[in-house]
């Protein structure tokens, strides 16, 4: 078999020695039998190994390392990998107290040293993301081990997301093993929701976004009182933080999308929660609408709201998009600064993987500035402990977020 090997030119090399998984084109200084979507071994100047990984010339990173060992990428290899990740996931999962494994990202692409590559657990169900066309060409056989070694009865595959392009691949969705997903699949962390897997975003569910919905339930709990608290849960999706904030509380939220299809899916998951059967007078309102537009209409309002959670979808994916992100960040956080009840809470986020942690803090301090309030941090808050990021990957941390509590 003939060897491909991409050489690094001189000096350029330390970030990969570094296990910096990415080597973009201008590190390369050649390329020898290099297949897009295939193997390669990555050598230095001097023809010293450096690293092996997948090849694909379509994309600014040519190369993405997948070992720094000189090692054979095989089903073993792959099963090792898998081991590793999911045992990881159980150590973490039971020391962040969640209440099971039942749903959990069990591989984080690079974060996860498999970069390109998602997987999502939903129970027996896995669902699959191909981001490159390496990984696009070995899901049968990815698929097909999670089958037999991990317990996958139906491996789905989601990789509808614009990044393929730059990789020369169309969106594609559809079973890979066990035919189609349930139907209904509902996940139980205390509260229920409703997971939709082949029509839902991401792979069905946010689950990056576990933890932080129950820290919200646990502040809502232990600020309860006589008269109801309320929140407004902007960006909602399937009202994921308003369904985990009113688990045994007489919260009154109101969930604004500007999608009918995520608020049938709220209104979907509050029915089954039956909170308005209860007698504690939780009520959920649904409301399609612009998050921008709704914020100014709540200002001019002078409405005022206990928790407010902002959770907005990506605004910059890359460089040269920052500037226009921080200030519908700004804009957005300035707003909500206004409409939040004196030590009332505010949860921020920003998922934009261009927006360094730094930044994001920046921004939401000049939004508290120009608003002529007060706020304190009261937790730092990121990502759930099943989407680990590789310290030598800056660019795995997408999502940060301040719970802030405002006077
Ligand atoms: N907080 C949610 C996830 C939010 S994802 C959860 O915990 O599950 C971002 C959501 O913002 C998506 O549902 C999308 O439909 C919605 N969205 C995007 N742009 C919007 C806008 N300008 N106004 C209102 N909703 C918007």
């Amino acid at each position: 078999m003939t060897v491909a090997k991409v050489t690094i030119k001189k000096g350029r090399e330390k970030p990969i020695r570094n296990r910096h998984p990415w080597v973009f084109s201008g590190a390369v200084s050649s390329a020898v039998n290099a297949v897009d979507g295939r193997l390669v071994t990555v050598v230095d100047h001097k023809d010293r190994f450096l690293a092996r990984g997948y090849w694909n010339s379509k994309s600014q990173i040519q190369v993405r390392i997948l070992s720094w060992e000189d090692e054979a990428i095989d089903d073993a290899w792959w099963r090792r990998m898998f081991s590793r990740a999911w045992g990881a996931r159980v150590q973490n999962q039971a020391r962040a107290g969640l209440p099971d494994n039942q749903a959990c990202r069990i591989v984080n692409a690079e974060n996860d040293y498999m970069p390109g590559l998602v997987i999502d657990r939903y129970g027996d169900c896995f669902v699959l993301q191909a981001q490159t066309l390496f990984i696009d060409r070995n899901k049968d056989k990815i698929a097909n081990i999670l089958h037999l070694h991990f317990d996958a009865r139906h491996v789905f595959e989601r990789s509808d997301i614009d990044l393929r392009r730059q990789e020369g691949l169309d969106p594609t969705v559809g079973a890979l093993i066990g035919g189609p997903p349930p139907d209904s699949l509902i996940l139980n962390e205390g509260a229920l929701y409703h997971v939709d897997i082949v029509r839902g975003h991401k792979t069905g569910f946010y689950l990056d976004q576990r933890r932080n919905r129950q820290k919200l339930h646990d502040l809502v709990q232990s600020c309860a009182s006589d008269s109801p608290p309320s929140l407004l849960n902007l960006f909602s999706y399937s009202g994921g933080f308003a369904i985990a904030a009113q688990r045994g509380s007489n919260l009154r939220a109101v969930n604004v999308d500007s999608s009918r299809a995520a608020l049938e899916l709220a209104e979907k998951n509050f029915a089954l929660n039956e909170y308005d059967k209860r007698s504690s007078g939780a009520s959920a309102e649904h409301i399609q609408a612009d998050c921008f537009d709704y914020l100014r209409y709540c200002v001019g309002e002078g409405a005022r709201f206990d928790y407010v959670v902002l959770d907005p979808p990506k605004f910059a994916g890359q460089k040269r998009q920052v500037a226009r992100a921080a200030r519908g960040y700004k804009d957005l956080n300035l707003k909500a600064f206004r409409i939040v009840k004196e030590g009332g809470y505010l949860m921020t986020f920003s998922c934009s993987g261009a927006v360094s942690r730094d930044l994001f803090h920046k921004i939401v301090f000049a939004a508290l500035a120009d608003s002529g309030r007060q706020a304190q941090i009261v937790e730092q808050i990121s990502a759930a402990p099943d989407h680990p990021v590789a310290l030598t990957f800056p660019e795995g941390e997408y999502l940060k977020g301040l719970l802030l509590r405002v006077y």
